[in-house]
């Protein structure tokens, strides 16, 4: 039976236990799991946490992928102050701010891809869910309103409201809402070449065969009932770092145009520089219709998500019924606009886009040298600084390990032991099995801290094969 608090206990909250760490004290506070509490984070300079029980942790993975520039850029400092000053809040019905102004025009200056104009909201979800509905709308202008349908993939990741949820094929964040969904999702095969290539497919083939199921997919829907195409341009967390095989964008891309589908990049955790490029698509032979962005916009600093989307998508509107018919109180927001400016300025003005390009070849390097031969690392893959290492009980037959072991999470859990903060992923093949961590450090981590962080996961990664292995 579950005990309910009396008027008592909620003002002595209990003494902690062995489990939880000597600085948790029980609160108010909802975490993500009622049984583990997460460390006290007391302050964070550069890609370093320090925690309020003393200990300090190297932070590889900027979160998840978040950020971007480390903690406590002076500039990004005084921006958000100045801007708290200037205006903190307007509402966006009637007024506009120079910052919100700046922002877009700073992340679209010169198209990049041709895309042509953005808007703003507040967490990567919101911007898959405006993403979906400036797709559908823009069918709706043109008179197609029977188009409904969503193709995605399957070891997608797109968000947790209800919409963009149906996009994920997230299998474990999806259980208890069955019958939740958006019911026009289906989802095609993820080009996830150590899972999925076949042993006699060049890459070549195991391209055509992927666009093949996308076309067949379409034709299986009816060519004309569907919206858009939507996938990762390098998927994130839910595969770890998976790279497309040559071509698949080029080839996803003309499928989309042949059918007048349209093609929506998630580049939420792949984009904003991540990849060592200013958006990830840019490093494929691909210009998409939307993008989506979020983690590494702001950096960490504020909460803050973009819709970018081509001239094809704003003209039709433009010259339709001129607004896209969609909104939030807090989209825009003149603070989160101000800081992610400045994050975005700061980037620039240091070159961390190329320093995150060069440092990844260096991460790489060091990957494949000191923890490539460990019996359970199967696979080492990424682009720019966003790597994964996939886990395997046998590398012959890459079986994984029993996800019960856990071994992913088992082997963050030792890294955070030893101080560095990486982020674990399990269900990598299929939702259901398969283990990878994920590295994703700020773009100006030092190569002497790059060191620490692969000599740490060796260790770590060797200490759990001996217990498990
Ligand atoms: C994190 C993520 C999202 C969801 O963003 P939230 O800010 O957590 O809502 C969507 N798509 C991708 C690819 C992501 O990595």
């Amino acid at each position: 039976m579950t005990s309910h608090p009396t008027g008592d206990e909620l003002s002595q909250p209990t003494p902690p236990t062995e489990e939880s760490p000597s600085s948790y004290i029980p609160g108010r506070l909802l975490h993500r799991s009622f049984t583990h509490h997460p460390a006290s984070v007391l302050s964070a300079k550069a890609s370093t946490l320090f925690l309020s029980d003393g200990r300090s942790i190297l932070d590889a993975c900027g979160g998840a992928a978040v950020a971007t520039i480390g903690h406590g850029h002076p500039s990004v400092l005084d921006a958000i102050s100045r801007q708290a000053q200037d205006v903190s809040y307007v509402h966006t019905q009637a007024f506009t701010t120079p910052a919100a102004e700046d922002l877009a025009n700073l992340l679209l200056e010169g198209q990049p891809g041709g895309l042509d104009m953005a808007f703003f909201v507040g967490s990567g979800s919101e911007a898959v869910e405006a993403a979906m509905k400036l797709a559908r709308q823009w069918h709706f202008e043109r008179g197609e309103t029977q188009r409904v349908h969503f193709v995605a993939r399957q070891q997608g990741y797109h968000g947790n409201t209800m919409a963009s949820m149906s996009l994920s094929s997230n299998v474990a964040r999806k259980i208890p809402y069955q019958g939740f969904s958006y019911p026009h999702v289906t989802h095609v095969s993820p080009p996830f070449a150590y899972r999925y290539q076949r042993d006699a497919e060049s890459e070549e083939d195991f391209t055509n065969r992927l666009v093949q199921e996308v076309e067949d997919e379409f034709l299986r829907i009816g060519t004309d009932k569907v919206i858009a195409f939507v996938g990762e341009t390098v998927i994130g967390a839910t595969a770890g770092c998976v790279t497309p095989p040559k071509g698949y964008w080029a080839g996803v891309q003309a499928v989309c145009q042949k059918y007048g589908i349209l093609l929506i990049l998630d580049e939420i955790m792949c984009g904003s520089g991540r990849c060592g490029a200013p958006f990830a698509f840019l490093q494929e032979d691909v210009q998409p219709d939307i993008v989506t962005v979020a983690k590494g916009l702001g950096g960490g600093y504020a909460p803050i998500a973009g819709v970018l989307m081509n001239r094809k998508v704003t003209d039709v509107i433009r010259n339709g019924s001129g607004a896209f018919v969609h909104g939030h109180t807090y989209q825009a927001h003149p603070l989160s606009c101000a800081t992610a400016l400045e994050v975005q300025k700061v980037i620039r003005r240091e070159n961390l886009i190329s320093q995150c390009a060069q440092m990844g070849k260096l991460l790489e390097e060091l990957l494949r040298r000191e923890i490539g031969g460990l019996k359970s690392v199967g696979d080492i893959r990424g682009r720019g600084l966003f790597w994964a290492v996939e886990f395997v009980q046998d590398k012959n037959t890459k079986a994984p390990f029993d996800p019960k072991i856990g071994f992913g999470v088992k082997v963050q859990q030792d890294a955070f032991e030893r101080g560095v903060a990486i982020y674990p992923g399990a269900g990598t093949i299929d939702g259901r099995r398969g283990d990878h961590v994920l590295l994703a450090p700020p773009f100006n981590i030092t190569r002497g801290e790059l060191e620490t962080v692969v000599e740490v996961l060796r260790e770590s990664i060797m200490s759990q094969e001996a217990l498990h292995g």
